[in-house]
């Protein structure tokens, strides 16, 4: 096994609880097992003990577990004690595992470092790793769902089943390479063509499914913008319904900024409302108004959010004209209750009532479009950018290939070599050649004990 250091954290959630675990995984536990508990402790048994300190005093009582590597979830040898959940408790208890474990060189686990391991000792591959931290950060039942998948593997079995038909198209490219009268025949005798266009189309499903995945990870970032008392709050409000809104740092004044997130159809949605706009000598309220044009610009869509009862308002339409070109606004008139006649929705616009739910579903549907979601396909897994942008290198990657193919020439040394970088985009996502830089930023934001 690995010959890291053992590493220890308290796994649970910091705060009270029933119960609190804390993890040591290392090599070789079992000198460690018999100075905290002067016995021998069966692997995957469950055994109720006295957690104690050197000193002998009683810490806790609970579950001790022991896992031998390498069955286990870092593939070393890992101890858990499941002890009463509280701060001091599990400190405690962490700290004489780090008493006891000196001459092991027993140190506190960095963030994510468990998985790491997880990872280093092929327990799991990179995309797995990520599905963990993933899973945890999951907050609607469709990420949960589609993080749960990539754990267990879907994706990266999809990944690797592309690459290793490239690897095998590889494979009989460098074989004719070496045999440079048989170049011109290849492509006709190992059918290079339709295996290449094949391998083509099923890498372009991938990546349509890959940006739900992502879709469903990360959101839209969407600002609710408009003049003071045209209904943004309203709207928040109607469009969370019974949605758990979780409602980030509410920074500084009610003027500032608040991100509510909201969910539709399980596509999470971060909703900042803003400060009115509108002109202002207000130093505190012009302050919010800067903030807000800030967000503006960060947004991925922007709402402009009218008042139905005032159409072509002089304000809004210099609001319009400072909006950025390049981010997709959507013009939504609110208070249609308060019209006589139906509301007459221009392209690109919609007619709504925050307050008598009016319209609502209409935009939420604009939303998810906007966001690129296609409620049809299913996403059946979880995906970051890292991996969507990795599947779209090895897709122009294969493009070039077909080009080479195409060629009179047929240069077949370049057909192999876009075909290996190809592979090296898709082995990116599994992390089978991973730099040490991104496996420290991918790792380093897992909450610490996972
Ligand atoms: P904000 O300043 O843009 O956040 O606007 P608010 O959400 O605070 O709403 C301003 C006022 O407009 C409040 O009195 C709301 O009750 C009212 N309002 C919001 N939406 C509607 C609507 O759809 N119809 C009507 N008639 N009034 C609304
Ligand atoms: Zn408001």
């Amino acid at each position: 096994m690995s010959a890291y250091a053992p590493i220890a954290a308290i796994a649970t959630a910091p705060g009270r609880g029933g119960v609190g675990v804390v993890r040591v995984s290392g090599a070789d536990l079992s000198s460690l097992v018999r100075r905290l508990f002067q016995r021998e402790l069966t692997p995957r048994h469950a055994h109720y003990l006295p957690f104690k300190a050197e000193t002998g005093e009683l810490l806790d009582e609970g579950i001790a577990i022991y896992f031998r590597a390498p069955h286990s979830y870092t593939g070393e040898d890992v101890l858990e004690l499941q002890g009463h959940g509280g701060p001091a408790v599990l400190r405690r208890v962490l700290e004489s595992c780090l008493t006891a474990g000196r001459d092991l060189g027993v140190r506190l686990a960095e963030p994510g470092e468990f998985t790491r391991r997880a990872f280093l000792n092929d327990r799991m591959d990179l995309a797995q790793a990520e599905a963990v931290a993933d899973l945890i950060d999951a907050s609607s039942v469709a990420a949960a769902r589609g993080a749960m998948a990539s754990l267990s593997g879907e994706f990266s079995a999809r990944v690797n089943d592309l690459s290793d038909r490239i690897i095998h198209l590889r494979m009989l490219v460098e074989a004719t390479l070496d045999f440079p009268e048989e170049e011109i025949d290849f492509l006709e005798k190992y059918q290079a063509r339709p295996t290449l266009d094949a391998l083509t189309a099923d890498l372009a499903s991938l990546i349509a499914q890959a940006r739900q995945g992502v879709i469903l990870r990360e959101g839209l970032h969407v600002v609710l913008a408009g003049q003071p008392n045209v209904g943004k709050s309203s709207l928040l409000n109607a469009l969370a319904g019974d949605d758990i809104a979780i409602v980030t740092p509410i920074a500084g004044t009610t003027r500032d900024k608040v991100v509510q997130e909201i969910h539709i159809d399980g596509v999470p949605l971060h909703i900042v409302d803003t400060a009115g706009l509108r002109d202002t000598e207000d130093t505190v309220e012009s302050i919010g108004i800067a903030r807000t044009w800030q967000e503006i610009e960060r947004a991925d869509l922007i709402l402009h959010l009218q008042d139905a009862t005032q159409p072509g308002d002089e304000l809004d339409a210099q609001i319009t004209a400072r909006l950025p070109p390049r981010t997709p606004v959507l013009k939504v008139f609110n208070k249609v209750d308060l019209l006589a006649a139906a509301f007459a929705a221009g392209p690109g616009e919609l007619g709504i009532s925050a307050k008598g739910g009016i319209g609502l579903d209409a935009l939420r549907a604009e939303l998810l479009r906007i966001a690129g979601w296609n409620p049809g396909a299913e996403s059946p897994w979880l995906a970051r950018e890292r991996h969507l942008r990795a599947l779209q290198d090895a897709a122009e990657h294969l493009a070039l290939a077909g080009e080479h193919a195409e060629q009179d020439d047929r240069v077949l040394d370049l057909f192999a070599e876009e075909l290996r970088l190809a592979h090296d985009s898709l082995s990116s996502i599994t992390g089978k050649f991973t730099s040490d830089d991104l496996l420290g930023e991918i790792f380093s934001s897992f909450c610490i004990g996972k």
